[in-house]
């Protein structure tokens, strides 16, 4: 809140009409703002002052007749009162401000549920990993393989990645989270198998957790294989190995169409 924000609501704060979020917002100004704190005190003396009539205020020592002291506390209390019905236009700026706090809280469910599915497609990706179903076409050539694919998937087969450090064993038509997606297996250090799949999905966002190489990855393990998932020019990429996170990074950033 800026000085002028809160400027109009001084005087009800030094009258303790504000409690909760409300009075903490203003306190959290007034610990860092000289000029509103002593704003706020001057309100309050002013207030003291008063009702006190004349007793105690700026040194004198004047004591006001009881039946004007009566008169201006009752006017105060009148004051207090009419502001407290008055609250209707402060409740609406508040207003205003937790409805800025509302949507914030929507953006950040929204970017849960981004989250949530990105995350169903690395589950996907992993569970159709362990299942390691019969290959469709089995070759070491990658050519070969993305011929196999035209015709059956729906994006161009020339997207399928080349991981150059790695060696080709072949590929299946599969689908991930009802996307129809390219499955191509590959193999490093003998046994160990890397699914690669890819896929169509151009309502999915991937929030990254890693930057590699002009990519943005989201990078996450599941029942101990590590995946990687991330989109180039509309098409989604899922790497899926029990080889260690980086060994996984490295292949992405090596990767090549
Ligand atoms: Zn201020």
């Amino acid at each position: 809140m800026t000085c002028r924000e809160i400027e109009g609501f001084l005087e009800a704060y030094a009258d303790g009409e504000f409690e909760g979020p409300e009075q903490a917002e203003i306190e959290s100004h007034l610990a860092g703002c000289d000029d509103c704190r002593d704003g706020v005190e001057a309100h309050k003396a002013f207030k003291r002052c008063l009702r006190g009539a004349a007793s105690g205020c700026s040194g004198s020592n004047h004591s006001a007749p009881d039946r004007l002291r009566a008169s201006i506390a009752g006017a105060l209390d009148q004051q207090v009162k009419q502001r407290q019905r008055a609250r209707l236009k402060p409740v609406l700026a508040w207003g205003v401000l937790t409805a800025a706090a509302a949507a914030g809280t929507v953006l950040w469910i929204r970017a849960g549920l981004v989250r949530e599915r990105a995350s169903s497609y690395v589950s996907a990706a992993i569970a159709n990993h362990q299942r390691a179903l019969p290959l469709d076409v089995q070759d070491e050539q990658l050519a070969k393989i993305q011929s196999f694919f035209q015709g059956k998937v729906d994006f161009p087969p020339s997207r399928i990645l080349n991981l150059r450090n790695a060696g080709l064993v072949g590929g299946r038509i599969s689908s991930l989270s009802n996307h129809q997606a390219a499955y191509v297996v590959w193999q490093k250090g003998g046994q160990r198998r890397i699914s690669l799949f890819v896929f169509d999905a151009p309502e999915l966002t991937v929030p990254r957790n890693r930057r590699v190489k002009d990519r943005d990855l989201l990078i996450a393990n599941q029942h101990g294989y590590n995946a990687v998932l991330w989109k180039d020019q509309g098409i989604a990429y899922s790497l899926v190995s029990d080889l260690d996170e980086q060994d996984i990074i490295d292949l992405v950033a090596a990767s090549s169409h």
